[in-house]
């Protein structure tokens, strides 16, 4: 498996990056980027799981210096660990309702990082924005719902939308359950029967490419 090398991504960009809500460590959005870098030249990129956009900007930065887009999906309402009372809560991202609205924080991290003209956001469930998706994707970044059932729809949603060769690649994979929950790494091990072979690993992000048919 390759270990991702030193790509450079452009430091004004880095610094909205790291500084941005949300839950990617830094080596881990260069991975991102240097797999997106690779992926976009040949076609537009989608992730599923904007919340406040950290992810999108090392996403969109690729998708800008391919002339490509990345479309990033997130129905701005919270994992079932982001509501009032849960691990992963912040207070920070309530509406006037009380309710998690993580759309603002993600369009003022995009316009900041002036990737709106290469990152497109939809606003919506993952599975009912798939099942009108026509287009063939370079590249898949699943980081949604971590539930089961949550990551079995995005994966079978979304890799069939995959052109071949193309890259998927999966957040908080954690091959020790004592290191976190077990959805992302269930459907990594599934995307490698058959359909996926690695490209390469940092920290709990695994990047694949499609070799075959998905079952
Ligand atoms: N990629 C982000 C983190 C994503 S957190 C980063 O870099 O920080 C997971 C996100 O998935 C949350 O914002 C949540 O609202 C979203 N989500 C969970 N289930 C979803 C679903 N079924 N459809 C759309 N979005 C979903
Ligand atoms: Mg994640």
């Amino acid at each position: 498996m390759e270990r991702p090398g030193l790509v450079t991504l452009d430091p004004s960009l880095l610094e909205i990056a790291t500084s941005a809500k949300g839950f990617m460590p830094d080596d881990e959005g260069l991975a991102l980027y240097e797999a997106a870098l690779k992926a976009a030249t040949r076609g537009p990129l989608l992730e599923i799981g904007s919340y406040c956009g950290k992810s999108a900007v090392y996403l969109g930065a690729a998708a800008k210096e391919a002339g490509s887009t990345l479309y990033s999906v997130d129905h701005h309402r919270g994992s079932e660990e982001n509501q009032p009372g849960q691990e992963y809560h912040d207070p920070d991202l309530v509406d006037e309702e009380g309710r998690v609205d993580t759309l603002p924080w993600f369009r003022s991290t995009i316009e900041e990082a002036g990737l709106a003209n290469w990152v497109i956001g939809i606003v919506g469930s993952s599975p009912k924005v798939a099942r009108a998706w026509a287009t063939p994707l370079s590249m898949v970044f699943i980081d949604g719902g971590h539930s089961s059932a949550a990551a079995t729809a995005d994966y079978e949603a979304w890799t069939p939308k995959l052109m071949s060769e193309g890259l998927l690649a999966i957040h908080d994979v954690f091959p020790d359950p004592a290191d976190g929950g077990r959805p992302p790494f269930e459907i990594y091990q599934r995307a490698l029967v058959g359909a996926f072979e690695d490209v390469s690993a940092c920290g709990s992000l695994r990047v694949l490419r499609k070799i075959g048919e998905v079952a």
